[in-house]
């Protein structure tokens, strides 16, 4: 974790399950399945991997009676698998008449998610709506009003879009449209707290597909009130499209304190991993210093001095190595999220980095004497080399753990650390 205090924009603590989410508390990290939820099996099981890799709460489809009728079933299952993690039911034009005819779903679910562009036109609109809210009173869950662009309340966005007219210098189309969804979102949460729901049920979110749109609608909606605010890019894309697009949208907004959860919505390639979202939000999230979830491998990009591919073999397989061991570690060895590893290619920058980081080794470059020497705590303790090299450094970064955070081993770690700072002059 950085020692920069990055201070969060001050909002309500929402209780979602046993997930508190607000500005007391850390950043949420979120996730979607992308199953049916019909299928009880195959969705209980993807919630239990996307809660392995470290979703603190998981997202279902609840579009059908047969999907409603099994969510109760499928959070039975999980709580045997010995996972509790908060479930949020995604709803649409028929959450009303799934969460009348479906108790057992209305009370599994830790929060309802309601996109009021989505629940019906005009008075029907109101009225399940209402009805919904008054579930979430009745069985006292936490409510995400989620707006989106592409399901946005025309009849707002007409309305807007006449008042501009009537301006002696009418705004962009994209900032009616911004201000659109705005409105929706802050009016949907003043209707639902006239009808008696809380204001500490209520999250928010505007979810747009453009990076710009996104930190511009959520600088202004944090601004106008104090709800917990999820965010997210929609439709972000597949592979590094999506990636960057989140990232360079949430790291803007986070850095100003603005999110109290984040989801990054990936296009899993077909028969991709769908914890790919939960990793990159975890790693967004730690490389920006605000949380830490998982020891990071520092390792160089390798250049011409690199002739063979065991450097990053190593790195990857360290990494891979350390996110596995991290459902068992979290609880076994506390602290142990924060730790540092460094994989470099060669000696120019592989001794520096291994010296800042807790363990670091470096590969032999070419024309070096193949040893990787290897730094534990700043001090060069072992060479290694031969064939067994990626197995010997898994052996040191294993013992590593059990003697440093094992224990009570994160304070006693803390204490050599504190010994171990060297003294800068002051010039
Ligand atoms: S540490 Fe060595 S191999 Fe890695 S980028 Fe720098 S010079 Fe290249």
């Amino acid at each position: 974790m950085s020692d920069i205090l990055i201070p969060r924009r001050a909002t309500r603590q929402v209780r979602v399950g046993h997930v508190m989410v607000g500005s007391d508390h850390p950043v949420v990290v979120q996730s979607m399945t992308n199953t049916d939820t019909a299928d009880a099996e195959g969705t209980a099981r993807q919630i239990f991997e996307l809660w392995r890799a470290g979703s603190e709460v998981v997202r279902i489809t609840v579009n059908s009676p047969e999907a409603a009728a099994q969510v109760g079933n499928i959070k039975t299952k999980l709580e045997n698998w010995g996972c509790k993690v908060p479930l949020v039911g995604d709803f649409h034009f028929n959450g009303d008449r799934l969460l009348r005819d479906y108790p057992d779903c209305a009370e599994a679910l830790a929060k309802y998610r309601i996109n009021p562009g989505n629940v019906g036109k005009g008075s029907k609109r109101d009225e399940k709506f209402a009805f919904m809210v008054e579930k979430a009173i009745e069985y006292q869950k936490a409510v995400r009003i989620g707006v989106n662009w592409g399901s946005l309340d025309q009849s707002m966005a007409t309305r807007l879009m006449d008042e501009n007219a009537k301006r002696a210098v009418p705004l962009s189309v994209e900032a009616i449209m911004r201000e659109a969804l705005i409105r929706s979102a802050l009016e949907s949460a003043d209707q639902a707290i006239a009808w008696g729901l809380s204001p500490d049920q209520i999250i928010l979110s505007c979810k747009v597909s453009h990076v710009q749109d996104l930190i511009a609608v959520y600088r202004d909606l944090g601004g106008r009130c104090d709800y917990p605010l999820h965010l997210g890019l929609t439709e972000a894309g597949m592979g590094s499209k999506g990636i960057v697009a989140s990232s360079a949208a949430l790291a803007v907004l986070l850095q100003e304190g603005i999110g109290d959860t984040i989801r990054i919505s990936l296009t899993p390639e077909p028969g991709g991993d769908r914890t790919k979202e939960v990793i990159v939000a975890q790693e967004l999230l730690q490389t920006m210093g605000l949380r830490a979830f998982t020891p990071l491998v520092t390792a160089c990009p390798g250049c011409g001095r690199t002739t063979s591919t065991v450097f990053q073999e190593l790195a990857q397989k360290i990494q891979s190595f350390l996110r596995e061991q991290m459902p068992v570690w979290r609880e076994a060895y506390p602290g142990v999220e924060d730790m540092k590893v460094a994989v470099m290619g060669c000696v120019v920058n592989g001794p520096g980095e291994s010296k800042l980081a807790d363990i670091g080794i470096s590969l032999p470059g070419t024309g070096e004497v193949p040893v990787c020497p290897v730094y534990v705590d700043g001090e060069k303790t072992v060479t290694l080399k031969g064939e067994q090299v990626a197995e010997e450094f898994q052996a040191i970064v294993e013992n590593y753990v059990v003697s440093n955070y094992g224990d009570g081993g994160v304070k006693r770690r803390a204490v050599a650390a504190a010994k171990t700072i060297p003294l800068q002059p002051i010039r």
